[in-house]
Order: structure tokens, then sequence, then C-alpha cells
């Protein structure tokens, strides 16, 4: 068991080495006199905190990473605050016919880490309908507009514009789970917000496949 040390108020306290990474550019952080701007035992929790700043230009940004103590061990890390800011990237496809897909997507995601349970899961049902409408826009161009309405209905843009049927199957499926989400009751009890993110990722999956499909057959004729 490595460990090294750090100076608090209450004196010169042990820590168990760890691997952390910064917050909020992922990169590895390491552990020196630099790094760790300021120590400090909270009263009341008696958790010790350390303020890292990010050596690095392009992030330069501190988190605070937070330790229990361990009887003849020392302090152990438990977590970091703000928690990792973990992005999901989209393939290329999906980012040309839908930027806000990712962005509103995304949102969900961090909503999610932060325990927002109630509000995630209409962000992942509105990122679906971004992802469909412009998908099915793209696949539509004449009735572009008509499907981007606002009075355009997700059940009916996914009926009448989709065409490709293991999209349609799995989009479907994706709304009737994300509608759950913003009503008061459930319909599909047993099933959660992680089948919902599964039929959204295995939409994603289909279009980018139509998509990679279409790209090659126009382009080698
Ligand atoms: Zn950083």
């Amino acid at each position: 068991m490595k460990v090294f040390y750090v100076s608090t108020e209450y004196g010169s306290q042990q820590i168990v080495e760890y691997d952390i990474t910064c917050p909020h550019c992922l990169k590895p952080m390491p552990h020196a006199d630099q790094t760790i701007i300021h120590a400090h035992i909270a009263q009341e929790s008696e958790q010790l905190e350390l303020i890292y700043h990010c050596p690095r230009s392009v992030c330069d940004k501190t988190h605070i990473a937070i330790f229990e103590w361990e009887d003849k061990i020392g302090y152990l890390f438990s977590h970091t605050t703000p928690a990792q800011n973990i992005r999901v990237e989209f393939d290329r496809e999906i980012q040309e016919i839908s930027s806000e897909f990712s962005n509103i997507f995304n949102q969900a995601v961090i909503s999610e880490q932060l325990g927002l349970n109630h509000i995630c899961g209409m962000g992942y049902r509105k990122s679906l309908e971004f992802l469909i409408k412009d998908y099915a826009a793209f696949k539509n161009p004449s009735v572009a507009e008509i499907i981007r309405e606002h009075k355009s209905q997700l059940g009916q843009v996914i009926q009448s514009y989709i065409q490709h049927e293991a999209i349609k199957e799995t989009a479907k499926r994706a709304a009737w789970l994300g509608n759950d989400e913003t009503h008061y009751t459930r319909k599909w009890i047993d099933k959660d917000i992680n089948d919902l993110k599964a039929l959204i990722n295995l939409t994603v999956q289909w279009i980018k496949l139509d998509l990679m499909t279409l790209r090659y057959t126009s382009e080698m004729r």
C-alpha cells in the first residue's frame, strides 16, 4: 500500500495513494504540491477534502477530492465534486443530421449523474424527438418543415415518415418508454430509464447504418 502526506489544519495526514482524473478534462491528475492547492478537514463530517487545480492550460479548472477516514489505514479516496463530466460522443453521421440530439442527450446524462431521476427521463425523451424529427426531415426533405413543426407529434412522425422497418420499430418503443417518463403513471412498469437509453442507442445505431449505407451506395455507383 503506497501512501502520501498532506498538511492540514490538524497536522500532516496520511492518504492512501489512488488514481484520480480531472472531472473536467478527464486527464490523470498528479498528486503534487502544484496540483493540491489546499487540504482541509471538515469538522462536521470529518472528511478530508483536497482542492486540486488541473495543471493543463487548456483546462485550468479546480475540483475537490473527498476522503473518508479508515482506522489503521488512513484516508481513503471516496469521490470528486463536481462528478466526472462524462460526455457521450456520437458518430459523425449522427452529428451531421442532428447536432442538437447530442447536446440534449448529454444534458440528460448530466442530470442523471446528479441523481435528478425525474428530469433525466424527460431529457432523453426530448433528445429522441430531435433525433427522429431531424432524421425524418433528412429522408423526406420536401416535407421537412411539416415534420419539424410543433404540432407534429413524435409518434405520428415515426409512423408516417420513417420507412426503415428496424428504425421504425425501435424508435416507436423508445417513444413509448419516453412518454412514460413524462406522465403521472407508468404504462411499462417492468421497464426503466436503462431500457429507454438502450432503445435510443439501438435507434442511433440503426440510423447510422442506414446513413452509412446511403453514403457508400451514392459514392460508388
Ligand atoms: Zn483538467
